[in-house]
């Protein structure tokens, strides 16, 4: 059977050699007489799978050890209502960029608990932009600062970090983890849904300073206290065992397939640039957001044409390019280049996108 090329947001493309070690594996995990599936967390075989997946996580991540990793449910729009229950808890104050919908929707959810300040926003041009940032205008003594480092449904992303001094820096990295190296260090607490660059759906990947961890509210769910998975190493109940397993896989091939995360971002930035680049000449199609903010993950355009984009998407599908009809807030088209979208895929992407335009000019 031939796979597509799957442009999708999220879940999203995964590494073919992943797919094939787990099929190769399904019926009886390593002399195990179980699919992984099948076997209790609690079991010595999955514990290996299991501190494997931290392990590898910490080392391909530089994960200092004074942060813990977990490994969560609930997915990252979870995390909207876990950081502020566990967090806001001194001066009862955030403050928040909002550069799209789901920085929107950790400050919304946020306000239900205390006091969320908008310091920035690029909601005024669609999102289509980070907005500038003055360190002056930071509440100095939010309890957290918090940022979406990647915008999945804009294609925009934070090239550099705010300021935040002493307040600490929270960030959602759904469709950017893993794809770069990124100073652990220089953040509270940063959160990710796997589904984009980490495995599949169902697991939800937290990595927290220390300090931050036990001063959750008195009526925090016992479920939405760090403090609970951290003292059980995320096995207070049952985590999402298979989706850890796959996410140990993806680990293996970015640290021995790929050789770790600077390796990664090299061909991450050359994908991204192929798609720019033709973006940039094409008399056709435009990116739509500006270019110091470009996204490497998710990469939206339009012709400008909303019909000429139908068609461009139906096309694209027959020829075996799935899901890049737009997000319906920015129309047109996105093409989410995560980790295991290979060079080739985007290398035939552009092809068609060329062909496309010679044939409808
Ligand atoms: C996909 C995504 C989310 C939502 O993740 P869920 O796991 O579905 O809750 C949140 N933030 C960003 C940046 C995303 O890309």
């Amino acid at each position: 059977m031939a796979r597509v090329f799957n442009f999708s947001a999220g879940p999203s493309v995964l590494p073919e050699s992943v797919l094939q070690k787990a099929a190769s594996e399904m019926l009886d995990y390593n002399g195990s007489g179980q699919s992984v599936m099948e076997m209790s967390h609690r079991s010595k075989v999955y514990e290996e799978i299991i501190n494997g997946c931290e392990s590898l996580l910490r080392e391909v991540m530089n994960i200092p050890d004074n942060y813990k990793v977990l490994f969560l449910q609930g997915g990252a729009s979870s995390q909207f209502a876990m950081v502020p229950l566990n967090l806001m808890n001194k001066s009862g104050k955030a403050d928040f960029v909002l550069t799209g919908q789901w920085a929107k929707k950790a400050y919304q959810e946020a306000s239900r608990y205390g006091v969320a300040n908008v310091v920035a926003s690029s909601a005024d041009k669609t999102f289509s932009y980070i907005p500038e940032l003055d360190p002056s205008t930071f509440d100095k003594d939010a309890d957290y600062f918090h940022i979406c480092l990647n915008n999945t449904i804009y294609g925009t992303r934070f090239t550099s970090l705010p300021e935040t001094g002493d307040v600490p820096l929270i960030a959602d990295l759904s469709s950017c983890i893993l794809s770069e190296p990124i100073d652990v260090s220089k953040f509270g607490l940063v959160y990710a849904g796997a589904q984009k660059n980490m495995g599949p759906a169902g697991l939800t990947v937290v990595i927290i300073r220390e300090d931050l961890i036990g001063n959750a509210r008195d009526y925090t769910p016992t479920m939405f206290n760090y403090k609970t998975h951290a003292d059980n190493d995320s096995m207070y109940n049952t985590p999402p065992t298979y989706a850890i397993y796959i996410c140990k896989l993806v680990l293996e091939w970015i640290k021995n397939d790929i050789g770790g995360l600077e390796k990664m971002k090299e061909q991450n930035e050359r994908k991204a640039n192929l798609l720019y680049d033709f973006l940039d000449q094409s008399s056709m199609f435009k990116g739509t957001v500006e270019k110091e903010c470009r996204s490497l993950m998710n990469i939206p355009f339009v012709t400008g044409n909303d019909e000429l984009d139908k068609k461009f998407v139906s096309e694209a599908v027959q020829k075996g390019f799935v899901n890049l009809k737009g997000h319906r807030s920015v129309g047109g088209m996105r093409a989410s280049i995560y980790n295991a979208m290979p060079v080739k895929g985007v290398e035939a992407l552009v092809e068609f996108m060329k062909e496309f335009e010679a044939n409808n000019k």
